[in-house]
């Protein structure tokens, strides 16, 4: 491999630009805007950090927070303590840092937007706003708003969240998630550093809307919209017949993070796969096997993707389904509230601990417990009581 080419330099383009170059490779990452505050809360969850350690363990600066506050219309709100915290960064600060880190590695850093990228020979002929190269072998990373149409997950409205909100000044130690009748997403109030990031994402439904719905909120939160800046971006959300046809990789390219589509479909976790899946993608293309194309589709399939379809799958009873006569919002902020079995797995999922797959057994596991937990601080302990010792 004479000459690999990144195409973007978020986290996904730049953890596979300092994986290849720090395997030897001769590399060349091109972003238009190089580290930027890309819209996003920056949260890294603990199954991200445990498994690259490097995202915490550096000077770059950071704030860990402990608490989320989980609420839904006529249920009021659930605490969780989160044992395992969720670092928030800068965006700025965490392009910048995996930025320096491929660069120390021997990757070669461009600022340049890429225009067009054509097959040549055996490989391909780049077209740059600041001139042309020739590459024979393409990353694209250039996430959910992929401009180049031949390569990546094209996202059609079915696959995708429209995210927006408003950075406000002001600062609160917990991150606030509030579920919405009719709402498939979540409004939020992000503790960022040095403002506070209050913003939706939602599906199948207009962005005018959504942003209706977000300033009725902060109104009746009393929180000041008018002046702010405001912000928006889409959010890969693919739903589940899309994994199967994704387009993730071809001859002579493989897309990572965004660009190919790899989000959880339920939290709007995107960081960790961005780190994950230029991970896999290194590792196939450093590997010997002439079969990288579907190797590295096996590889994402194996390590995370079928755990996303999974989700994806359950994204709309979570947000639209029905349980024991209320929507699940209501009973996921009851049984928080009132059981300890229940928001420990609640927890574990904001940590990605707990993967979807095997969530349905875990609760039927607590069912009983939860219920009857319920009871107990409804007030039944004094008709029930506990049992002697
Ligand atoms: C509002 C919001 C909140 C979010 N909050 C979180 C969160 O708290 N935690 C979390 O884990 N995930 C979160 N996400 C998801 C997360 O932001 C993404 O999953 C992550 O940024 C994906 O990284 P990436 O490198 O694939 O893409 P990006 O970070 O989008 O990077 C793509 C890069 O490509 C460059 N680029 C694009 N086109 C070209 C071109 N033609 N030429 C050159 N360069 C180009 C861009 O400049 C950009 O730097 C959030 C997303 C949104 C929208």
């Amino acid at each position: 491999m004479k000459q690999v080419a990144i195409l973007g330099g978020g986290p996904a383009g730049a953890y596979a630009a300092e994986c290849l170059a720090g395997a030897g490779l001769r590399v060349i990452l091109f972003d238009e805007k190089l580290a930027w505050e890309k819209p996003c809360g920056g949260g890294l969850t603990y199954k991200a950090y445990n498994n690259y350690p490097f995202l915490i363990e550096n000077s770059t600066p950071k704030r860990f927070i402990r608490e989320t506050a989980i609420a839904a219309p006529q249920a009021g709100e659930a605490v969780l303590k989160l044992e395992d915290p969720l670092v928030i960064y800068s965006r700025l600060d965490l392009n910048r840092m995996l930025l320096e880190r491929a660069e120390a590695a021997g990757a070669q850093i461009e600022k340049a937007r890429v225009l067009e990228m054509a097959r040549g020979g055996a490989g391909w002929r780049l077209r740059t706003n600041a001139g042309s190269l020739e590459a024979d072998f393409c990353i694209v990373a250039t996430g959910a708003r992929n401009p180049l149409r031949e390569v990546g997950t094209q996202l059609s409205a079915g696959d995708a969240m429209s995210a927006l909100g408003y950075y406000v000044e002001g600062d609160q130690a917990r991150i606030d998630i509030e579920f919405a009748p009719t709402l498939r997403g979540y409004i939020w109030i992000f503790p960022r550093c040095g403002h506070l990031s209050v913003g939706i994402c939602g599906k199948g439904e207009p962005a005018s809307s959504l942003r209706q719905r977000l300033e009725r909120f902060m109104t009746e939160r009393g929180i000041r919209w008018k002046g702010a800046s405001f912000y928006s971006h889409l959010l890969p959300s693919l739903d589940s017949a899309s994994w199967r046809e994704n387009r993730v990789s071809g001859e002579g390219w493989m897309a990572v993070g965004d660009a190919a589509g790899l989000v959880d479909p339920i939290t709007g976790e995107g960081l960790y796969y961005a780190i994950r899946s230029a991970d896999l993608a290194a590792r196939t293309l450093l590997s010997e096997t002439a079969e990288k194309v579907n190797q590295y589709r096996q590889l994402l399939r194996r390590d995370f993707a079928a755990e996303l379809e999974f989700g994806s799958r359950l994204a709309q009873r979570v947000f639209r389904g029905r349980f024991l006569f209320d929507s699940v919002p209501v009973r996921m902020v009851q049984f928080s509230r009132r059981s300890p079995r229940f928001s420990a797995i609640m927890q574990d999922l904001f940590a990605g601990k707990q993967p979807y797959s095997s969530l349905k057994r875990r609760l039927l596991r607590n069912l009983n417990g939860s219920l009857y937990d319920m009871g107990m601080s409804l007030g039944f302990s004094r008709l029930v009581p506990r049992k002697a010792g």
